[in-house]
């Protein structure tokens, strides 16, 4: 999200907007300055994308404030074309609280529909005088083409109606997907619910962009977010599912080279040349562990002031890096170094260092482990040929 602007922080998060907003607000302008008034019908258009944006950004908060609640951390809330995202540092692990914080959006659109809705029928029948039920939804629905406070009013209580309900259709990783996720985790291992709710996710996006092809490019978008977006959070979960067995001490480098802080940068670089490692603990003369040199690190250091130095002016202190116990598993480590935006931990035992475990062994992990698992997850579960004909 790199083309976002930041627009303001409350509760610790950073809400955000997306560029290409401005195209939304400018669509919403060329929709209504088609009045009499062209530009009063324009800055309409532009106060009914703003206030319909504030409803996502409620949705959003939904989601954000109940997660912050189960101890999740929330940074971001971005506002993008197709709605809103709200960014949780990690899943929750019970898969009660997911369903909590999944459904709190919807919710949000339904609550804002109940308190909206009879005030947009009141306003729009002191409009109307006197006249019946059925007469009063046709004069309505005619409001709501027309710039007004009363249109305005009935445009946003039924579409919160309509947002709340779209973002319940199974198509995870949308709201209503993560909720089938969540009670489907209560009644089998997370990973098969994933698989199921990526599965029905994935029908759920052709059906969308059948849909959308009629003319709908928002749709076509969502579809296509669903298809790219489920997949991505299935082979998260996967990942975690083959780093749960695995303890921290157990997946240690035992003969990573380490180096001294009075030694050079010139040193260090000739160890990254000729080695594979490409991140070393530094250890101080009474051979106490004392920082990190990451080759990221490295890098800039090389392209700003060369190899002149000492390891001890560059390195990462070790204050600043994250500590794991060797019985930790390395599905903990990984949230750790998430939540610490580390791509390095040091492993200790009772204050006495270990080694270090960096983002690098772990994605080899995921793959040389993983791959292994699929094989006897295959080869368990799979029927034999006739069976399955
Ligand atoms: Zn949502």
């Amino acid at each position: 999200m790199g083309s976002s602007m930041r627009l303001f922080r409350v509760w610790g998060i950073d809400v955000q907007v997306h560029w290409s907003f401005l195209l939304i607000l400018a669509y919403g302008a060329f929709i209504y300055s088609g009045q009499s008034n062209p530009l009063a019908g324009a800055i309409y258009g532009i106060v009914v994308i703003l206030l319909l944006f504030v409803c996502v950004l409620l949705h959003e908060f939904g989601h954000a404030l109940v997660a912050k609640y189960f101890k999740v951390n929330v940074p971001t809330i971005t506002l993008l074309p197709i709605g809103g995202v709200a960014q949780l540092e990690r899943m929750p692990r019970q898969p009660f609280q997911e369903f909590l914080i999944a459904i709190a959006g919807p919710a949000v659109n339904f609550v804002l529909t109940l308190l909206l809705l009879p005030v947009a029928l009141l306003v729009v029948g002191m409009g109307m005088g006197s006249g019946s039920a059925s007469s009063l939804l046709a004069y309505a629905q005619s409001r709501m083409m027309t710039p007004s406070l009363d249109g305005l009013l009935v445009y946003l209580a039924l579409t919160n109606f309509a947002l709340g309900l779209f973002n319940l259709i199974p198509a995870f990783p949308m709201d209503g997907g993560r909720v089938l996720r969540s009670l489907l985790a209560m009644a089998m291992p997370y990973v098969r619910a994933t698989r199921i709710a990526v599965m029905v996710g994935r029908l759920m996006a052709v059906l969308l962009a059948f849909v959308g092809l009629g003319g709908n490019i928002m749709l076509l978008l969502i579809a296509f977010f669903v298809y790219i977006g489920g997949r991505g959070e299935l082979e998260a979960v996967e990942s975690r599912y083959v780093l749960k067995d695995i303890k921290a001490g157990d997946a240690l480098n035992r003969e990573a080279r380490q180096v001294y802080t009075s030694e050079s940068i010139d040193k260090a670089v000739d160890l990254i040349m000729t080695t594979y490692q490409a991140d070393f603990p530094v250890f101080d003369l009474g051979s106490n562990f004392v920082g990190v040199l990451t080759r990221p690190l490295l890098v800039s250091v090389l392209r700003t002031q060369g190899r002149e130095g000492r390891i001890v002016d560059v390195m990462i202190p070790a204050e600043q890096i994250p500590v794991v116990g060797p019985e930790m598993t390395l599905a903990d480590v990984w949230d750790q170094m998430m939540e610490n935006r580390s791509r390095v931990v040091a492993v200790k035992e009772q204050g006495r260092f270990l080694g270090l475990l960096t983002l690098d062994d772990i994605s080899e992990l995921i793959q040389v482990v993983g791959a292994t698992k699929e094989r006897e997850d295959s080869q368990a579960s799979r029927p034999s040929p006739t069976a399955a004909l």
